[in-house]
C-alpha cells in the first residue's frame, strides 16, 4: 500500500489516442503523466488521413473542433506529403458538406499536423505532464495502485512512478500487451 500514488493517471504513449486522451484527463482535472519513447511527433508520411464527424466532437470537447475547421477539415485540398517531396498530392475525396453532431460529415487531415496541435494544446494543463525519450519497460498491479516502471533513454536510468491507473496507448505493436500475453482484438467498419 503507498500513501499517496504520484499521479492519477499514467498514459504510456503520446499518439494520437494517448494526446487526446491526455487532454480529456487534462481538462477534467486528474493529474497525469504521460511517457513517450520518441522526441519528435512520428512523421515519415501522413498516415490516417480521414477524420469524421464523431471524432471531431471529441476534439470539440478540448476545445479544438474550431482548430479542425479552419485548418484541417479542408475536404477539396486533400492530403498532401509533409516528407520530401514536400506537398505531392497524395489522396483528395469530394466535399462531404452533410454535418453530423453538428460537424462535418467527413474530412482529410494530416496526422503529423494535428498531432501537433494536440502535444501543444497538453501546455494549456498543469496537471499533466509530458515526458519525452522515456520507455515504460514494465508494470505491474498492487491492490491500490500501479507500479510502473520507467527507462529515461538518454542514460538508461529506470524510476519507479506509482498511479491509480494505467492506460496503455501504445498502438498496435504494443509491448506492454504482449508482456501481459493479450490478444490484438478489433475490427474495420463495414463501409
Ligand atoms: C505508414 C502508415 C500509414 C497509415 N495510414 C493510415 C490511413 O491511411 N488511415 C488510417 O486511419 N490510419 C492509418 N494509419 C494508422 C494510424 O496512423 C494509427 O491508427 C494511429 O497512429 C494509431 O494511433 P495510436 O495513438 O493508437 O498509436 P501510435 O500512433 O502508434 O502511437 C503510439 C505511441 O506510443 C509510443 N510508445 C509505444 N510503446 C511505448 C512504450 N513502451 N513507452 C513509451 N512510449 C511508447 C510510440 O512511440 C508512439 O508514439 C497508418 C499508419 C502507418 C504506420
Amino acid at each position: 500500500m503507498v500513501s499517496r500514488c504520484d499521479c492519477d493517471v499514467i498514459i504510456i504513449g503520446l499518439g494520437p489516442v494517448g494526446a487526446v486522451t491526455a487532454n480529456l484527463l487534462g481538462n477534467y482535472g486528474l493529474e497525469v503523466k504521460v511517457f513517450e519513447r520518441d522526441l519528435e511527433v512520428y512523421n515519415l508520411g501522413p498516415r490516417a488521413v480521414a477524420i469524421d464527424a464523431e471524432a471531431t466532437r471529441v476534439f470539440g470537447m478540448i476545445g479544438l473542433d474550431g482548430w479542425l475547421d479552419n485548418h484541417v477539415n479542408k475536404p477539396r485540398i486533400g492530403i498532401r506529403t509533409d516528407v520530401p517531396p514536400f506537398g505531392t498530392p497524395l489522396i483528395s475525396i469530394k466535399p462531404d458538406n452533410h454535418r453530423r453532431y453538428g460537424y462535418q460529415g467527413v474530412a482529410l487531415f494530416n496526422q503529423p499536423r494535428v498531432e501537433r496541435i494536440l502535444r501543444d494544446n497538453l501546455k494549456r494543463y498543469n496537471n499533466v505532464r509530458v515526458y519525452l525519450g522515456f520507455e515504460v519497460i514494465d508494470d505491474s498491479s498492487k491492490d491500490s495502485h500501479v507500479v510502473v516502471t520507467v527507462r529515461r533513454l538518454s542514460d538508461n536510468k529506470t524510476h519507479n512512478y506509482t498511479c491509480k491507473y494505467l492506460l496503455v496507448c501504445e498502438g498496435g505493436r504494443s509491448a506492454t500487451r504482449k508482456r501481459h500475453g493479450l490478444q490484438f482484438v478489433g475490427s474495420s467498419f463495414s463501409k
